[in-house]
């Protein structure tokens, strides 16, 4: 249920609420607004609780929830969820481009896509050091040596890092080095590692499994926000259909479902949702055009020689195009890429 405070309500008044939602036994998730306090309380209720809430100085009245997301739907927030990633603000006018290799091969090219993703305008760099791979014998990914790089990326371009993490063991290593924790789909459903990133403060970017519904991927971000972290950015990277011509096929209605059920912002992710470089821009500005919140997409400096994901990655100058004509398209619709 939904404690709605009166408008102006004070700090006092708020805490002593809080302090009776937790008698009764409530798991409490504070959501400020601009206009008034709503308090999120996760719990067993009854007639007697409820009525003693409503009497309580300051409260102005109590709504149940009924979306099963209690946390991540819009019937505890209406307005829309901005998230800060290292000083790039996801849910605004601007739509940050995440950009860099699927994974981190070497010192020389995670430094070199760096240097060119940022110069293309790109607010976060991404790059996988543990790699979720299909076979256990293709390149798994450099591990602690890959987070180590991309915090010397950071500290030379300014850019901060998303960074996929797959194992709940590794929450707290990668957790030193990432701005933004990566769950990729194939853990959307891993609940230990959900509620193990949900443990800490880390903005998390939470895909889409290979085939959830819409509903299953707000169950997840809820598993993260009930833990105790609400910052949530989900991200749609394609799903399973039939069709086979496409890597995956990327759902853009996709992002304009959650932006009716959820406060969340949604990334799209037009690599993986494609799997073919040549369709990556096009698919970049449809997404924006759905009012997609950010972009995530990989480039690499050779793409032919790339340990994973070569045919959907773009060359740095391939990027720096589609940057421009995505600008465009924000632009078109009320948003920018490019500052
Ligand atoms: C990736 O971003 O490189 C990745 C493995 O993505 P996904 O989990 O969407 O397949
Ligand atoms: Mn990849």
């Amino acid at each position: 249920m939904i404690v709605v405070m009166e408008p102006g309500a004070s700090e006092e008044v708020i805490d002593q609420v809080i302090r009776r939602l937790r008698e009764f036994g409530f798991d409490v998730h504070l959501s400020r607004g601009v206009e008034r306090t709503v308090i999120g309380a996760i719990g067993e209720k009854t007639a007697e609780k409820i009525q003693q809430l409503e009497a309580t100085p300051g409260v102005e009245k109590i709504v149940p929830i009924l979306q099963p997301y209690k946390l991540a739907g819009k019937e505890f927030k209406s307005e829309r969820s901005q998230i800060e990633v290292n000083g790039v603000v996801f849910g605004g006018t601007r739509v940050p481009v995440i950009a860099g290799p699927c994974a981190v091969e070497s010192r020389e090219q995670l430094l070199e896509t760096a240097r060119r993703v940022k110069e293309a305008g790109a607010a976060l760099l991404r790059g996988g050091a543990y790699k979720p791979r299909t076979s256990p014998y293709s390149f798994q990914g450099l591990a602690e040596e890959g987070l180590k790089i991309l915090a010397e990326a950071r500290e030379e371009t300014g850019l901060g890092i998303v960074t996929e993490v797959v194992n709940p063991r590794d929450v707290e290593t990668v957790g030193r080095y990432a701005d933004m924790f990566q769950i990729g789909a194939r853990n959307m459903q891993n609940f230990s590692l959900l509620t193990e990133v949900g443990k800490t403060r880390v903005p998390v970017l939470l895909k889409r499994g290979l085939s959830a519904t819409i509903n299953e991927w707000l169950m997840a971000a809820e598993y993260i926000i009930s833990a105790g972290n609400p910052n949530v950015i989900l991200c749609e990277r394609g799903i399973r259909t039939f069709e086979t011509e496409t890597r995956n096929t990327l759902d853009l209605s996709a992002v304009v479902a959650v932006h009716e059920l959820s406060h969340l912002p949604v990334v799209v992710d037009p690599s993986h949702g494609t799997g073919k470089w040549k369709y990556v821009t096009d698919m970049a500005k449809a997404a924006v055009a759905a009012g997609a919140d950010g972009l995530i997409v990989e480039v690499h400096p050779r793409p032919e020689e790339a340990l994973s994901d070569g045919p959907q990655s773009l060359r740095p100058e391939v990027f720096q195009r589609m940057m421009e004509s995505v600008d465009t398209v924000a632009r078109a619709v009320g948003r920018y890429v490019l500052g």
